[in-house]
């Protein structure tokens, strides 16, 4: 493999822009016009958009995921004893929200094939917190993958079964279908991120809610900002500064209007990688009846051979990425909250996983060079 070709992006957002570039200047343009900058027309044009694309009853924008996430268990409640269940193997965020509102994280290991939050071992964790008579289980963040659904249908049940809270973490996969509906009224709330590489990504930071909950909306419009009641200055509740921006909402208004086209490429880049490199690697498994958004395409590797391969890409000029080096349980700042139960598969999938570059405007002669490579690599 030679070095005198340029190197592929991971992503590649210069590409994006340039094939949006009138829409987003007319739209960014208004926003200088009229210089609302905070909740201004297009926030509320961006929530009505975002809640007719995916389904939802009531949207609700909020200045990045993690806010959500966080206004989310706000609005329920949720601190001091209680345990908050969630996979381990999945971004920092979703473990960091319940602590910092003072609940503890319990953590679920995932499927081996679909990565997902495993509802088996779910069950097995609510029995022993129950068991254990320490904490009071409250909520389930369920995380919807790398693009694809989490078994919403399987975990619901256990949730009411046990009286949970449940709270879609669906920061990746916006735009993701399951039985036929897209994503966003799976849970009880749905949160989402539009930081710049989720697939609807921002200029910046932002995020959104979703519910089918009248009462829940409004507790989220006032939760995030201070809590205030129906006039600016009557505070009614602890809240926090969680508004999106309207120069983010007019980008987001802009990326929106190719959102589909985008999702249908991504989805033809993992079926061409799918095709290429399914006998060489263990390509990800698709969870039944579900399109995937593919914020990653994660393959796995054979143990002990990650580095070598991920080194020999690099010098082809194929990057690659690992999404995550370290399941959340052993992170220094969570892993004193583990019980100590063992979570084999997060653990495994840690030390094998690599994830290739997938973004709409990756071209097919840049999709055969790391498809070579990879084969090269793993040869
Ligand atoms: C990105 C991400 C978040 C956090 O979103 P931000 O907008 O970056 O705050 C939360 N959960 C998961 C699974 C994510 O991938």
């Amino acid at each position: 493999m030679t070095q005198n070709v340029a190197p592929i992006p991971f992503l590649d957002l210069k590409a994006q822009q340039a094939r949006i570039a009138a829409d987003l200047r007319r739209r960014i343009d208004a926003v200088l016009a009229h210089c609302q900058f905070i909740l201004g027309p297009e926030v509320t044009e961006l929530e009505n958009e975002l809640a007719r694309f995916c389904g939802a009853s009531h949207c609700v924008s909020i200045s990045s995921g993690t806010d959500a996430l966080q206004i989310a268990l706000m609005a329920e409640g949720i601190g001091r004893g209680d345990a908050v269940f969630l996979p381990a193997f999945t971004y920092t965020a979703t473990a960091e929200v319940p602590l910092v509102l003072g609940a503890t994280p319990v953590f679920v290991d995932v499927d081996p094939a679909t990565f997902q939050i495993d509802p088996a071992a779910l069950e097995a964790r609510i029995a022993a917190v129950k068991a254990a008579g320490k904490l009071r289980p409250r909520a389930l963040i369920g995380v919807d993958l790398f693009g694809q659904p989490a078994d919403w249908p399987a975990l619901n049940a256990i949730a009411a079964a046990h009286g949970l809270f449940t709270l879609d973490d669906c920061a990746q996969s916006f735009g993701a279908r399951h039985h036929g509906r897209p994503l966003g009224s799976a849970a009880d709330a749905t949160a989402t991120s539009f930081f710049p590489s989720k697939p609807l990504g921002a200029y910046g930071d932002g995020g959104a809610l979703f519910t089918e909950s009248a009462e829940r909306a409004a507790l989220y419009r006032s939760l995030r900002t201070h809590g205030e009641g129906t006039t600016r200055y009557e505070v009614l509740r602890t809240g926090m500064n969680g508004r999106l921006d309207s120069l983010q909402a007019a980008v987001l208004l802009s990326k929106l209007t190719v959102f589909p086209e985008e999702l249908a490429a991504r989805e033809a880049i993992a079926a061409h990688y799918d095709r290429r490199l399914g006998n060489a690697v263990t390509i990800p498994a698709r969870v039944p009846d579900s399109t995937s958004a593919w914020a990653i395409y994660a393959i796995l590797l054979k143990p002990g051979t990650r580095d070598a391969v991920q080194a020999t890409l690099k010098e082809a000029g194929v990057p690659s990425a690992i999404y995550y080096p370290r399941p959340l349980h052993r992170q220094p700042a969570y892993r004193d909250h583990h019980d100590g139960a063992a979570l084999p598969v997060s653990d495994d999938l840690a030390e094998r996983i690599l994830a290739l570059p997938i973004h709409p405007d990756l071209d097919p002669a840049q999709l055969d060079r790391i498809c070579d490579a990879v084969l090269a690599a793993v040869g």
